[in-house]
């Protein structure tokens, strides 16, 4: 589908960059030589945009350019984590914008430019994404490092750069002439845009004149997704940090509109307060957000991941061959379920090889293609329990020289400022040593990022995901696992709940208040059902590769999800006019 093909988005156009939808975030992951990313919420927004690309979709994007990267991770024998920055150069890779627009942070002019990535989709339509950057020499030493390090610095620093983002994105888009009827808030660091758009609204008049129906303008133009299911995941800063680096006049304006909470400016609340759609990232998310947030209408759309990205290069071969038209329409990976067993075994097997080698590369170390394998990788934060398969490592002992072995890899970083995730990194890998032997192989791979992201979910056997419960928004990794034919071993939580079929798509471990007691049922699962499918019924396991794809890798991706972005989100049809009425105005003309 492309959209700007759609009569009723075309009505939508307008004079100048006709760029119909702004698309924020704080970090975007565009390319695996581009470090301006961290995790799940950077890859999510890179995918999305991807597909916009594909689609057609008339649509710019605000980042910044993060000259530093965020961390490059090393683990020592230890499991102890050190990092470093990640410099790449703006200049080598992307294009300059002329405009430099100013933004008082501080009481300071920030000068910020822009420099452009064209992303190209499947049909060769672009999406310019703009990565904002103060390193300009007519800038305060202090201000020209804010565009530096992603999740870096202090507070003040986080809150400097959210003014970036949000007001000087708005100022970039205005100067190069875009004029958006939408603009995606995509977590709640980009929520000072809201602010910016008042300013336009008000042509220079002081915030404090601001009307009601001023500020309804800005709520007409604006859409916002929250990702956190805790409050502690939401940015807060204080008053006084406020005042001091947004500004006098700034600071009451937050306060009047209801952004303040519990005495600290809340981003989120912010972004609620001028939102007219916002969406939860899984179904359950979205009742958890409800509960969270219930003065506000919260809907949900589920997070996908961008299907041609993250399907391993034998796998795109097979898609290639059975469904010639996958990359333009994801939904005929429904089909999949056609595809001859012997195939999805020798493309699954292709993958496998290829992480074989990597892990090889890395570590050394040799692990067999005929031995099941286990995946692990994401951000290392203690909700996510990585070791919850440790519990009782005596008995995971015991299942791997029953059936004959087992290798389980793990990857993931933690935050710099994160010691219970470095301590969890630490515990993992302390371990993994004292269990290894000829049958039980584990092995924690340093520095997880989109490589070794897309090498882990294309090349073992099943992905495990053990969250405590209900702090999984939405999760994705299991979305690119499943577009390889990986089925998910997973807590439910998150996309699991809508993704699981139980011995179809993968397993559920169920619900126990007790860690232990969920641990207990993820080991039955492994030695009453997933490991004598593998080692003794290898076609049935096939076919559940197979349904794996054909349910979930047709569902869970960036179109489907961005589709219904548009319908609901950016332009639901009391936005725009009827294809009728403009077909009837494209005919008097
Ligand atoms: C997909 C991805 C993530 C997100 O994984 P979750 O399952 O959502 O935690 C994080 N990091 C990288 C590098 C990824 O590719």
């Amino acid at each position: 589908m492309r959209f700007d093909n759609l009569p009723r988005l075309a009505s939508l156009d307008c004079a100048g960059n006709n760029r119909l939808a702004a698309y924020f975030s704080m970090e975007i992951a565009v390319s695996p030589a581009i470090p301006t990313y961290s995790g799940g919420l950077g890859v999510l927004a890179g995918d999305t945009l991807r597909a916009a690309a594909d689609m057609g979709l008339p649509l710019a994007a605000v980042t910044l350019a993060h000259r530093l990267g965020y961390f490059r991770q090393h683990l020592d024998a230890n499991g102890v984590q050190t990092g470093e920055s990640q410099p790449w150069s703006p200049e080598s890779i992307l294009a300059p914008e002329e405009p430099i627009v100013t933004v008082t942070i501080e009481g300071r002019p920030v000068a910020i430019k822009a420099w452009r990535y064209d992303l190209e989709g499947v049909t060769g339509y672009t999406i310019p994404i703009y990565f904002l950057d103060t390193r300009l020499e007519q800038n305060d030493p202090r201000d020209q490092i804010l565009t530096d390090h992603l999740y870096g610095g202090d507070s003040d620093y986080r809150l400097r750069q959210e003014a970036v983002l949000g007001m000087g994105g708005i100022r970039i888009l205005d100067a190069l002439d875009y004029h958006p009827k939408v603009y995606h808030m995509n977590e709640g660091h980009a929520a000072l845009l809201t602010i910016a758009l008042l300013e336009q609204q008000l042509h220079g008049a002081p915030l404090g004149s601001a009307t009601e129906e001023d500020l309804d303008a800005v709520r007409e133009l604006c859409v916002f997704t929250t990702h956190t299911p805790v409050p502690a995941g939401h940015d807060r800063f204080s008053a006084e940090q406020a005042n001091r680096i947004l500004g006098m006049e700034r600071a009451p304006l937050l306060e009047r509109v209801g952004a303040f909470h519990d005495g600290l400016l809340n981003m989120t609340y912010l972004a609620l307060r001028f939102s007219r759609f916002v969406n939860g990232v899984a179904m359950q998310h979205g009742i958890v957000s409800r509960e969270m947030f219930p003065e506000y209408s919260i809907e949900a759309i589920t997070n996908g991941v961008h299907a041609v990205t993250w399907t391993s290069p034998s796998f795109q071969a097979t898609f290639d061959r059975h469904l010639p038209r996958w990359r333009q329409d994801n939904l005929a990976l429904r089909y999949a379920i056609d595809i001859p067993e012997a195939e999805i075994k020798e493309a699954h097997l292709e993958s496998k090889r290829a992480l074989i080698a990597a892990v090889k590369d890395r570590s050394g170390i040799e692990l067999l293609p005929e031995i099941f394998t286990i995946g692990f990788a994401r951000r290392a934060a203690t909700y996510k329990r990585s070791d919850l398969l440790f519990t009782d490592p005596e008995r995971l002992v015991r299942c791997a020289h029953e059936f004959g072995g087992l290798q389980i890899l793990y990857s993931g970083k933690a935050h710099p400022a994160d010691e219970p995730g470095k301590a969890m990194i630490r515990h993992v890998i302390e371990l993994a040593k004292q269990l290894d032997s000829d049958v039980l192989k584990i092995i924690y791979l340093e520095n997880y990022e989109w490589n070794l992201a897309a090498l882990l979910t294309g090349g073992v056997d099943l992905w495990l995901n053990t969250p405590k419960r209900p702090y999984e928004a939405s999760g994705t990794s299991g979305m690119k696992a499943a577009l390889n034919g990986v089925p998910s071993l997973s807590i439910l939580d998150g996309w699991w709940i809508e993704g699981w079929i139980e011995g179809v798509t993968g397993w559920a471990i169920a619900d126990h208040d007790e860690d232990a007691g969920e641990a207990t049922s993820l080991y039955e699962h492994l030695e009453q059902v997933i490991l004598p499918l593998y080692y003794h019924q290898p076609d049935q396991w096939r076919r559940i590769m197979r349904s794996t794809i054909a349910l979930n890798g047709s569902y869970f991706n960036t179109q489907r999800m961005l589709e219904q972005y548009v319908q609901n989100s950016y332009f639901p049809e009391s936005l725009v006019q009827s294809p009728a009425a403009t077909l009837e105005h494209s005919l008097a003309k």
